[in-house]
């Protein structure tokens, strides 16, 4: 057949990498030329039981053999579990299902707004923070307000202000009186492996409450076990009024939640807010199934083991190489080396060395996003694999 057009079939959106992928086992990505790739960026977060992890594929398999898809006309039993489950072990309860992250927080901002107009008093703006990244449909680009995300697609909606990282004072005054909530990541992905202090996160639960408003955090990237607790809030000592998964929750299968209180969602009813597809039946099969494994004894104390090694030998190699690396960032298995050269050229000499990473666009990092499975040989295995490319790059 004649191809009369430039543009490729696959709207080239992304810049691929030259590299087919074929398969995964565990913690390996295979190519189409057999060559095995230890897999730290984890389809970016999002593999967090590795590729293929047996209980999933069980679950999915024997889900696929029952029923794929009736849509939310009717009730399904893993539907109901896996709500039940993660209101069980969350400050919330109630969860709406979605199959994206960006629709997860897409339905919290729409709780946020729905919560305060149902009072009589609309409060639709929302604060957010610079750096920060929450998906691309049109809602949560204009929240992120970056320029790369945002040219060409205006007018984006209104409603979004944004204040600088880590500032409680300008957080504070940017309230006024349309403010109806505060919608932020514990630790920023995209912006770069940003973690929010304790003490800030505190002031703005408190700042929130004082005024009324939602505090809504995005976990779609840190939630889920990554930095080492099931709700990146937990270390803090706060809960959230509305919390955004996707990413880990499905271990690959396409998934996401809102989570909120009964207070956020009170105006949440029948016929608010939907959707055809989230929550499907091979969807929450897949959810409880990593819910069942991610529960586990143990799972999130190795989490924290495997995340401090990991840290503790990058730091080592920061310092035999401080001609490369700024810093390293981060904490559980969510971790960012800032470089002193092209983030993504050392993310394509580590893919070529057999370790794939991610190259965040702001503040020049490689994210390192491995499945929350990894142990200590595959840790000592990465290092030496950028020790390597770090020693060809001086
Ligand atoms: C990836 C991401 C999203 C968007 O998730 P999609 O599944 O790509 O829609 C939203 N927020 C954060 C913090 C993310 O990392």
């Amino acid at each position: 057949m004649v191809r009369r057009n430039k543009i490729s079939p696959v709207m080239p959106v992304y810049n691929r990498a030259p590299v087919t992928m074929a398969r995964g086992e565990g913690v390996y990505l295979i190519d189409d030329n057999g060559k095995r790739y230890l897999d730290f960026a984890a389809g970016i977060a999002v593999n967090s039981l590795g590729h293929c992890h047996p209980h999933l594929v069980d679950a999915l398999s024997a889900q696929a053999r029952v029923l794929w898809h009736c849509s939310n006309l009717y009730q399904t039993a893993g539907l109901a579990r896996l709500a039940e489950r993660l209101v069980e072990h969350s400050f919330a309860d109630t969860v709406f299902f979605t199959n994206s992250g960006a629709e997860a927080v897409e339905c919290g901002i729409k709780i946020v707004r729905k919560h305060h107009a149902a009072k009589g008093k609309p409060r639709p703006r929302i604060i957010t923070i610079e750096g920060s990244f929450h998906g691309r449909t049109l809602a949560c680009i204009s929240a992120g307000k970056s320029t790369r995300a945002t040219e060409g697609y205006g007018p984006l909606l209104d409603g979004f202000d944004q204040v600088a990282f880590g500032d409680l004072a300008a957080m504070r005054a940017a309230i006024g009186p349309d403010t109806g909530g505060i919608l932020l990541e514990t630790v920023q992905g995209e912006g770069g492996v940003r973690e929010h202090s304790t003490d800030y996160l505190r002031g703005v639960r408190t700042l929130a409450n004082e005024h009324g408003l939602l505090l809504f955090l995005d976990e779609v990237q840190c939630g889920f076990g990554r930095t080492g607790t099931l709700f990146s809030y937990e270390p803090h000592g706060i809960t959230p009024d509305i919390c955004a998964l996707a990413k880990g929750i499905g271990s690959g299968f396409p998934l996401g939640a809102c989570l909120a209180t009964e207070h956020a969602a009170s105006a949440m009813t029948t016929g608010t807010h939907g959707g055809t597809y989230g929550g499907n039946p091979l969807a929450t099969a897949v959810g409880n199934a990593v819910l069942d494994i991610v529960l586990e004894d143990g799972f999130m104390q190795r989490v924290v083991q495997s995340g401090a090694l990991l840290k503790s030998e990058l730091q080592h190699a920061a310092q035999d190489f401080p001609d490369l690396i700024e810093e390293v960032r981060g904490l559980g298995l969510m971790l960012g080396i800032r470089m002193k050269v092209p983030s993504q050229e050392v993310v394509n000499q580590l893919r070529e060395g057999g370790l794939l990473t991610v190259a965040t666009t702001a503040d020049n990092v490689i994210r390192l996003l491995p499945p929350l499975i990894i142990d200590k040989t595959h840790v000592l295995e990465a290092v030496t694999i950028l020790r390597q490319i770090c020693r060809n790059m001086v």
